[in-house]
């Protein structure tokens, strides 16, 4: 696309005026934000409106992502991008006198997400677009998104996320396509002429579901596909008879309790929760968008719903949204009139899952009187879904009593959501081929026998537009300079990359787009932690949710036993460092936190000390996010993904350092183990227990830590700094010692391995320390992981989802 200068100019202006009241000279640079927004969408919308109108035709089948949670980011930014007039923008802008930089930072990230999950929900959105493929994204408008995270004295304290206290350009409001929402109330059964019964719901309590949309925008297409996203309303505003009765707060009252709904973002990611406020988020976006789906396809084939599954796929991210099964059913068998076995085999055939972790404690359950309180007449549907599906499972393995109540839908006063996912779905994936094979033959054994032919796996993948094109533009004008730029719409391009690898020019490149890279991330750690880092140490970054299995504790020791050594000889010699960690711990998650104040003191004990502060540092980047990850990737030498083996479904940031250059220094787990496939075992630095040597070590119950101790004084050593004084008060890293040493709350000691996998970190860290003293080399390295990175882009694992488990094809 191209734009009109003046034209573009113009509409700035009128924007701006009608929106504010201001002039170009007088405007903020966030009413500059929204006017040139506002100046973009409008150029764009007639995209929008045709691809709507394309996907009308009675032979398209659409994909519809269902997921809790979207972690978007910036639009503005992304979206001249993928328009291919970012430049031409800034150019504009600058001959206004105008900084593009300043204005861009004036959008709130749209931080509809926790972590992983939600980011993935928006890269494949990215992807659908760019790929032509028919497809709706469906969520929630959270009027706060993630929290916003301060640290004060080193520890973590939330604020609130107020995204939309300013009106949002990039989303607009559509109350004509409003769903009532229904909870509660009783279930009265009526006979009909026929005989046959039908179900009602009665004195329901109603919301109202009110979407907004948000155009995705593909790269180098004219397809925009949609993200619709639904806030709740009260549908009778406030009772005027208690308004009139001067009882204002009560007036307000239902009013809020309906809009409690899409108030906030649950800050937890992965873990148990079990709050029925919750159960209502999943209901009502999920109700409001099957309402939506079937409104759309009533217009294409009316009443006869036999090719449902013909036209429509659902997408099921983890479980949040798995009520979206027996909701289905519902609509088939009370509203449309459909028999059970119609309805089920509809269902089935529309639905799929992707399972997002093995974690036990992330396995969503919900009390039985919770749910049937809630949500009365699904519940009698997933009773009806377990009923049928035992009887199918005794007629398999009669008197296999522990098997049945193994898989139970409904047991011991729970409902199992992944249960009933995999019952009413025709696919369940997993995230990366490892993650997958735990599903199969550990985690979901009893499933994977039953249901063989449902199992597959959709490594993940991340948009080489936002995390390389947008946040990396000189690499990505480097490497367009030497391949052409059709890697941006086709990664495995990049492989054309390998043929330059001993080209010591193009090496020497590489190597200064990361120093710049560096020296942009190390002012902005000026500005925000006061601290100067050295841009020719090497950046060891660890960005990601803060939670155990991701094993942050075993690089917060490593930091202690660097320190320790250069403390008893100061004239050691080492590769200078910058350990760099960024992560948002879930707000009840009491260890995640205590862990972010560990690291903090750990900084503060390192950087003001003289010592070892010329050789490392440690800083800690508040609020991580989106935007701050866009400023992170391109500027890391070592991409830390540390996890116990077995535990990390996939990753996704191990994706984005990737295709940014940055080495991983990881163990064998998710997605780290197809990284290494593709960019050989000799350009990455792997170390720890397999996931196989883990399994074993757990069933035979032979792992003690106190023996690991009893061998390794120095490990000993560092451990007691957590409570000896070190760090001010002895009682303050307490838990966390205990946890490692002793076992807390009824767990064995370090279940996450982080004392058996130390001394074989500590020895992968010396490796990467050595690698980087031959810089050439380490570019190299750096340079292979650029060019096998192909692998990685959520194209491909969109172009997996559309062709193996939906069925959809581009629109063109
Ligand atoms: C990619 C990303 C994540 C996921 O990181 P992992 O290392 O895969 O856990 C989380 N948060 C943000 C902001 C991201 O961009």
């Amino acid at each position: 696309m191209t734009i009109d200068k003046e034209k573009f100019i113009q509409e700035v202006k009128r924007s701006l005026s009608q929106s504010f009241d201001k002039e170009l000279s007088e405007a903020s640079n966030y009413q500059l934000y929204f006017a040139i927004s506002k100046a973009v969408l409008g150029s764009i919308w007639h995209h929008w409106e045709n691809t709507r109108e394309a996907y009308k035709t009675k032979d398209i089948k659409e994909a519809y992502y269902l997921s809790a949670e979207f972690l978007m980011g910036r639009a503005m930014s992304n979206n001249l991008v993928n328009l291919g007039i970012e430049n031409e923008i800034k150019e504009v802008l600058d001959s206004l006198g105008l900084d593009y930089n300043l204005i861009e930072d004036t959008e709130p990230d749209a931080g509809l997400g926790n972590g992983g999950l939600g980011r993935l929900a928006a890269c494949f959105l990215d992807s659908l677009s760019t790929l032509d493929l028919p497809a709706t994204g469906y969520g929630i408008r959270y009027k706060y998104g993630m929290f916003k995270q301060i640290i004060q004295d080193g520890y973590q304290i939330e604020k609130p996320d107020a995204w939309l206290e300013h009106d949002n350009p990039w989303s607009i409001k559509r109350p004509d396509y409003s769903v009532t929402v229904k909870f509660g109330g009783d279930i009265v059964a009526e006979r009909d002429e026929e005989g046959r019964i039908n179900y009602k719901r009665v004195n329901t309590e109603d919301v109202l579901a009110i979407p907004y949309d948000m155009p995705i925008i593909g790269y180098g297409t004219d397809t925009i596909n949609n993200l619709r996203l639904w806030e709740a309303q009260s549908p009778d505003g406030f009772d005027l008879q208690l308004f009139n009765n001067e009882q204002y707060l009560k007036a307000v009252e239902k009013a809020n309790s309906a809009e409690d709904i899409s108030r906030v973002l649950y800050p937890n990611d992965m873990g148990p929760l079990g709050k029925t406020l919750r159960l209502k988020q999943q209901y009502f976006f999920v109700s409001a968008s099957l309402h939506d789906i079937i409104r759309k396809y009533k217009v294409k084939m009316g009443d006869d719903f036999s090719r449902f599954p013909e036209l429509v796929a659902i997408q099921l991210n983890d479980t949040h949204p798995v009520v979206a099964i027996p909701e289905l059913m519902r609509i088939l068998l009370d509203n449309e009139g459909m028999s059970w076995t119609e309805a089920w085999g509809l269902t089935t055939k529309t639905f799929a899952y992707t399972n997002h972790t093995i974690l036990a404690e992330a396995l969503e359950k919900w009390p039985i009187d919770i749910f049937q309180n809630l949500l009365p007449r699904i519940y009698q549907i997933i009773e009806e879904i377990n009923r049928r599906f035992l009887e199918f499972v005794r007629g398999i393995y009669p008197g296999d009593w522990e098997k049945q109540s193994r898989m139970a839908i409904i047991h011991n006063g729970m409902i199992k959501m992944a249960w009933l996912a995999i019952t009413g779905s025709h696919s369940v994936n997993g995230v990366a081929a490892l993650h997958t094979e735990i599903l199969k033959h550990e985690a979901l054994k009893d499933w994977y026998d039953l249901f063989p032919e449902k199992f597959n796996n959709k490594t993940n993948g991340v948009t080489q537009r936002r995390w390389l094109l947008k946040s990396n533009p000189e690499l990505a004008d480097f490497i367009t300079s030497k391949i052409g730029n059709k890697w941006i719409a086709d990664l495995s391009e990049l492989e054309k990359l390998k043929k330059f690898a001993d080209n010591k020019t193009d090496l020497k490149k590489i190597e200064k787009i990361k120093n710049n890279n560096k020296e942009a991330l190390a002012k902005y750690i000026k500005e925000h932690n006061g601290i100067e880092v050295n841009t020719d140490s090497i950046f060891d970054v660890q960005i990601k949710r803060l939670h155990e299995y991701k094993r942050q504790l075993l690089n917060i020791l490593h930091i202690l036993y660097l320190y320790r050594k250069i403390k008893e000889d100061p004239s050691v010699e080492m590769v200078p460092r910058t350990f760099i960690f960024g992560a948002k711990a879930a707000s009840g998650y009491r260890m995640a936190k205590q862990i972010i104040k560990l690291i903090n003191d750990v900084a503060d004990l390192v950087n003001n000390d003289s010592i070892v502060s010329g050789k490392i540092k440690v800083v800690f980047i508040e609020n991580y996010r989106v935007s701050v990850a866009e400023k992170l990737f391109p500027a890391s030498d070592i991409s830390e993904q540390i996890s116990t083996a077995g535990k990390e479904a996939s990753g996704t940031g191990n994706m984005k350092f990737m295709m940014n250059g940055a080495l991983t220094l990881g163990t064998l787990d998710g997605a780290n183990i197809e990284i290494v496939e593709e960019a050989g075992e000799e350009n990455a630095f792997i170390f720890g227990l397999t996931s196989e040597e883990i399994s074993r070590i757990r069933t035979e119950h032979s792992y003690r830590p106190h023996e690991i101790l009893a061998a390794d004084n120095e490990l000993k050593m560092i451990l007691n700094m957590l409570i000896d004084g070190t760090f001010g008060s002895y009682d303050i890293y307490r838990e966390i010692y205990d946890s490692l040493v002793y076992g807390i709350e009824g767990n064995k000691p370090d279940t996450y391995f982080v004392l058996k996998d130390f001394r074989s970190y500590v020895e992968a860290q010396a490796r990467a320390s050595e690698a980087y003293k031959d810089r050439d080399k380490w570019n190299r390295m750096a340079f292979m992981n650029i060019a096998s990175s192909g692998k990685f882009s959520s194209d491909r694992t969109i172009k997996e989802y559309a062709s193996e488990i939906w069925d959809i094809k581009p629109r063109k």
